[in-house]
């Protein structure tokens, strides 16, 4: 049976009420004299990433951040980098920390990551908040996940005793989504499956889900034969498939073939306008969250 009456999940007002109930908290910082402050460190000149970096500029200063870019060029050292992390966790104006990956390839990223002091590691990819997500302690959560969670809670998704499936095991958003899922607190309790390359038969896993999270990084992967009627889908995917009837010449689908999985879906999120949208919410609530720590 068909199901025509899906929701959709849209990232846009999640993402804004977020931003909204920011404002009481950037404001009571602002009565003890302290200003939410994001260093963004972009190294080289990645087109996707200079395109993040300035809405994650323009977002932080529309909240009144103090906030800045380090535009370094492609060239830059690994020391170099590292002295700038370095720089930046020493300064107290600075709550949040963020190097805008992809690194060029002469430079280590995980060493990069693990120079960030654990107070300022607002990405929450620093093995300490890795750790602390994994032991149920509170932290700095991935952005991309804690925004999901963020959805998950808006729209009222009922998860404890789900089955929540997900497609893709990066540091970024596939290991932090499912051990946050796994989690015995409201929105998660979920009966976990994580799926990646070396999963045999991904249909027989995915089509067990009650709510799959597809985070592989390939355009339309998850097909309709591979979700059952009623599934909750969450599609993490950004991907640029060419397009001629675009004017760019391209269009940005998810990792979902979003038209007919949609129809089977109970509730689906979109790409673009979906997960998208709250990343960068969620990076500024966890600089916020920096600043009210910084004054315990
Ligand atoms: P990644 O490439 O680091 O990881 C992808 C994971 O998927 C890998 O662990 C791999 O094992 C798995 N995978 C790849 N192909 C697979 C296949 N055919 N079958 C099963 N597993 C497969 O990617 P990522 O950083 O986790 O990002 C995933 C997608 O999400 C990308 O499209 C990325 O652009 C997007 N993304 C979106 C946001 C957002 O803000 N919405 C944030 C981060 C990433």
């Amino acid at each position: 049976m068909q199901n025509n009456d899906h929701i959709i999940l849209g990232g846009k007002p999640v993402a804004a009420s977020v931003k909204e109930g920011l404002k009481a908290r950037i404001s009571a910082l602002a009565e003890k004299g302290v200003t939410p402050g994001l260093t963004v460190v972009l190294v080289g000149e990645h087109p996707a990433s200079q395109s993040y970096v300035r809405s994650k500029e323009r977002q932080s200063a529309k909240l009144g951040f103090k906030s800045e870019v380090l535009r370094l060029t492609a060239e830059t050292s690994e020391a170099e980098v590292l002295n700038t992390v370095s720089r930046l966790n020493e300064d107290r104006s600075v709550h949040g920390i963020l190097v805008q990956l992809p690194l060029p390839k002469h430079i280590d990223s995980q060493k990069v990551i693990e120079s960030i002091h654990p107070d300022k590691d607002v990405d929450g990819f620093h093995p300490v908040s890795m750790g602390k997500l994994v032991l149920g302690l509170d932290g700095f959560v991935p952005c991309t996940p804690a925004g999901i969670v963020e959805m998950i809670k808006y729209y009222n998704l009922e998860t404890k005793g789900k089955h929540l499936v997900v497609v893709g095991r990066s540091n970024i958003v596939g290991k932090p989504m499912a051990n946050l899922m796994l989690q015995k607190k409201e929105h998660a309790n979920c009966t976990v499956t994580l799926c990646h390359t070396a999963t045999p038969n991904m249909s027989e896993f995915t089509r067990q889900a009650d709510i799959l999270v597809v985070a592989a990084g390939v355009a339309e992967y998850v097909t309709a034969d591979m979700v059952k009627e009623g599934v909750i889908v969450i599609d993490v995917g950004i991907n640029r498939v060419e397009d001629a009837s675009s004017e760019k010449g391209y269009r940005i689908v998810g990792d979902v073939d979003y038209v007919n999985v949609a129809k089977k879906s109970a509730a689906i999120t979109p790409v673009p306008g979906g997960v998208g949208l709250m990343t960068v919410a969620m990076l500024l609530s966890n600089t916020v969250k920096s600043a009210e720590n910084s004054l315990n």
